[in-house]
């Protein structure tokens, strides 16, 4: 059976945006009204399997469109979701990315409730965890820093701060 999402991709259906690598197109049927699905051109099963170049720019198109998104359908929220494997709950076996326009109270559940861990599974998670990631950032030091400068603004800035929260809840 051919990958919905490479022939969607073929169908070029509902589509809304497109450079060289990657596509958004509209969700049939949506969460919500201007759903977004946006998918890698290049057909691979999970997010794994980009470079990163591809998974920087989705996210840099996928912070667009959710701008879009709040500008022109005059929506509350965005939820920018990936499900990585199908334990996760994806639908399709061709990584893609999705911006979900959120209204409140619009019923659309992506909650869950937290499990009680005991201390030895927490320490035993944490362990495991810290051992893996010690080296990922040694390629990436320049865009550490430069996260890592931004935060530091943020939390020094009351101003920067209010207008965190202010835009977080789209206060107007
Ligand atoms: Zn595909």
């Amino acid at each position: 059976m051919e990958c919905p999402i490479c022939k969607q991709l073929k169908e070029n259906k509902n589509k809304i945006y497109e450079d060289e690598l990657i596509v958004g197109f509209l969700a049939t049927p949506p969460a919500n009204p201007g759903h977004i699905i946006l998918a890698p051109k290049k057909h691979a099963p999970i997010i794994e399997n980009y470079d990163n170049k591809l998974i920087s720019h989705i996210f840099v198109i996928a912070n667009k469109l959710s701008s879009i998104l709040f500008e022109t359908l005059q929506i509350h929220g965005t939820n920018i979701l990936i499900n990585n494997g199908v334990a996760a709950g994806q639908k399709y076996p061709h990584f893609y990315l999705n911006i979900i326009p959120r209204m409140e109270n619009d019923s659309i559940k992506l909650d869950w409730s937290p499990k009680q861990l005991s201390e030895e599974d927490m320490n035993t998670a944490e362990l495991k965890l810290k051992q893996a990631t010690g080296n990922i950032g040694n390629e990436k030091i320049k865009l550490t820093e430069t996260i890592k400068v931004k935060e530091a603004e943020t939390i020094n800035n009351e101003e920067d701060e209010n207008y965190l929260i202010k835009h977080l809840h789209r206060i107007p």
